[in-house]
């Protein structure tokens, strides 16, 4: 379905983002990678599955370096057609706590990254008359959790970049939507177990138990291969004329 089309998709070394670029490649997309640690391993797992694949290892809180990952892409691979805005971090503390570096870091690298290179995309997309971008927010897109300040208002504002993408090319056929996964178990959510574990002296099992309970009722992780099944359809002939939606995964965390 997308033989021929190249899909950049950034924090793809691991979690979610390997899981989107997998799904994509699954339907033939040529994959440009982005991210930290292994890479190798992320690069052969794509290649397998017989197309090409790239890496640029831009650290997106850099707009420099989204800038020039952009133009290797464009170098590589002609244009980018679907660009996925993945690459995120978490820091938990009360505001009062919260450390002024790590809130920059977040605003920077969850939200302001999805900026950068949905405004460096755009130009080629529009000329080609088809585009899809989808950005990885959260259910914390929609409603709050304690101790999360900066990842709530980062993705909070990816919703709303989200609506205002997909109006401003609304009579094209580029389209613009955002995934709000729940609880998904990736190294970002599994330090989060290993905190809990910790703090209340129980076991990884028991804190996994806990953490779900609080707020998915469906007391189930959602999984990057689900997730990118939704950017898979959003890429479909279906998804045409999907723009603007913020499409939650989170086994009803936000329907409560
Ligand atoms: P992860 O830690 O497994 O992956 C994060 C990816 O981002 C990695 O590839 C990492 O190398 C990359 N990254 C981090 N900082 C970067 C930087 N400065 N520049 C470039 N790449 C960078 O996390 P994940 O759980 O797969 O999260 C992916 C996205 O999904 C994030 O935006 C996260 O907020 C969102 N999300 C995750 C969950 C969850 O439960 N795991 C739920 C909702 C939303």
């Amino acid at each position: 379905m997308l033989k021929g089309k190249t899909a950049l998709i950034t924090g793809s070394t691991s979690g979610i983002g390997l899981g989107i670029a997998k799904a994509l490649a699954q339907q033939g997309a040529n994959i440009m990678l982005n991210g930290f640690g292994d890479i190798e391993g992320p690069k052969a797992e794509i290649a397998a599955l017989g197309v090409q694949v790239d890496y640029h290892g831009a650290d997106m809180s850099q707009p420099a370096d989204i800038e020039a990952m952009m133009q290797q892409a464009a170098k590589r691979f002609g244009r980018v057609d679907i660009l996925v805005n993945n690459a995120g971090i978490q820091h938990v503390a009360r505001i009062e706590n919260f450390p002024v570096e790590r809130w920059d870091a977040i605003i920077a690298i969850n939200l302001s990254s999805a900026f950068h290179a949905t405004r460096l995309a755009l130009p080629a997309m529009k000329a080609a008359n088809w585009g899809r971008i989808i950005n990885v927010a959260s259910v914390h897109g929609l409603v709050g959790s304690a101790e999360k300040s900066a990842y709530v208002a980062a993705k909070h504002g990816v919703v709303g970049l989200t609506k205002v993408t997909a109006l401003e090319n609304a009579t094209t056929g580029v389209t613009c939507n955002a995934i709000c996964p729940g609880w998904v178990l990736t190294p970002l959510v599994q330090k989060q177990v290993d905190a809990k574990a910790e703090a209340l002296k129980i076991s990884n099992a028991e804190a996994t138990k806990l953490l779900l309970g609080e707020k998915e009722p469906s007391m189930q992780f959602t999984s990057p291969e689900e997730l990118g099944a939704l950017a898979v359809f959003f890429c479909s002939a279906a998804g045409n004329n999907v723009r603007g939606a913020a499409w939650n995964m989170d086994g009803g965390w936000a329907a409560q």
